[in-house]
């Protein structure tokens, strides 16, 4: 039960058993294609995907290299660790930024970006759907609404979300999404996965300058995409066959659930954990449910109970939890239920919570946790 790598289902374990076919096989082609076509789906867009080998900060680094020049004026929106993290690439580029960040727990408001919007014009501005550091979620569909007024590119760090939060990136105005493999889309970590809208794909094209990184250089990547969507095998850098075909068969389980469902079911799950974190007499981090993620539970933790500590006693009862990052570190404690999560995890893991937080002397009203997670899970 952390925030990725995730379990995966039986189909795409099998799927990456199978021997490592020829990325030039006309069959592989077929594959990446299928694959390459419903990521379209997954995101809502007619823009274009790119799969690369690479874990999600890679990701991260081709949605920014391909489209801001060194000098440009950018500005980063953090909510905790991950939308930090677009600071180091910014800085290590040679980007001008400007940074809004929020407090712990609380997300950088719409009147704060308008209001440095009107200061400046940005190149691109970048925010995180779900920080999962903190477990708080933006909307970014207002987000896209308030950022359309102006020429900024609108970059999407979807990692925390893609496959279990909604993502509509056309309607909502995107201009790049990125994610990886180890969450939401179910397979292991090894995929790194950016959708370009046709306004990113144009500030490629505009670049004055040669995108410094030659692995991440989307020219170099876009005809093999498009090759392969058309069926026909192209060589760029040899592509991570066995994760394509297992990317492949989780899309093919993710579109049968349907998006609107799966993001039904991890709603009712995130809710389920919200009030049984309340029902065991703790708070979760987020300011409120509104920006509360459904992808993790990030738990604040009071004073006696230590992060490390209440893991040790969850995984004596066979659930793994994810500990805290940066500042939080020690002080949180991460649930991660994105992907598969089903039901049965959802009463394992607050059965293994109840009885680590007896172990340690927390006082609550125990078994309360468990019966407001059973009703709230009759909405499934
Ligand atoms: N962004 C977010 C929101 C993440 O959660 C993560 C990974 N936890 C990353 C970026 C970086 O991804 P990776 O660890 O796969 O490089």
């Amino acid at each position: 039960m952390i925030p990725g790598p995730v379990e995966n289902s039986p189909e795409v374990l099998m799927e990456l058993g199978k021997p490592p076919i020829s990325h030039m096989d006309p069959q592989f082609a077929e594959i990446f294609g299928e694959a390459l076509r419903n990521l379209r789906k997954v995101f809502q867009t007619t823009g274009q995907p790119f799969v690369v080998a690479g874990s999600g900060t890679l990701a991260m680094e081709m949605s920014l290299v391909n489209v801001i020049e060194k000098g440009e004026r950018v500005l980063i929106i953090s909510n905790g660790v991950f939308g930090d993290r677009f600071v180091d690439i910014c800085a290590r580029y040679g980007y001008e930024y400007d940074l809004l960040r929020a407090t712990l727990g609380d997300c950088v408001s719409l009147d704060e970006i308008s209001e440095k919007m009107d200061e400046r014009d940005y190149k691109a501005i970048m925010v995180t759907h779900v920080d999962t550091s903190t477990g708080v979620r933006v909307d970014v569909e207002a987000m896209g609404k308030l950022i359309k007024k102006s020429n900024a590119l609108f970059i999407v760090d979807d990692v925390c979300g893609t496959g279990g939060e909604m993502m509509k990136m056309d309607e909502w105005n995107v201009d790049v999404v990125f994610t990886g493999s180890q969450k939401g889309l179910g397979i292991p970590p090894g995929l790194a996965i950016t959708a370009f809208s046709e306004r990113a794909l144009e500030a490629w094209e505009k670049r004055k300058t040669p995108v410094p990184s030659y692995y991440c250089d989307i020219g170099l990547w876009k005809p093999v995409m498009e090759a392969y969507e058309n069926g026909e095998a192209k060589y760029f850098a040899t592509p991570a066959t066995n994760m394509i075909c297992a990317l492949g068969v989780s899309l093919k389980i993710l579109l049968r659930e349907g998006i609107e469902e799966r993001v039904r079911r991890h709603r009712i799950v995130g809710e389920a954990f919200r009030e049984a974190v309340r029902a065991m007499n703790l708070n979760i981090l987020p300011k409120n449910d509104e920006i509360a993620a459904n992808t993790l539970t990030v738990i604040s933790l009071p004073n006696g109970i230590e992060d490390s500590m209440l893991r040790a006693e969850v995984r004596k009862r066979g659930v793994v939890l994810a500990g805290g990052l940066g500042e939080l570190a020690g002080k949180t404690t991460r649930i991660g239920h994105i992907g598969l999560v089903d039901g049965n995890d959802v009463f394992a893991t607050i059965g293994a919570l109840e009885g680590a937080l007896q172990t340690l002397g927390h006082e609550f009203e125990v078994g309360k946790a468990l019966e407001v997670v059973s009703k709230k899970l009759l909405e499934l």
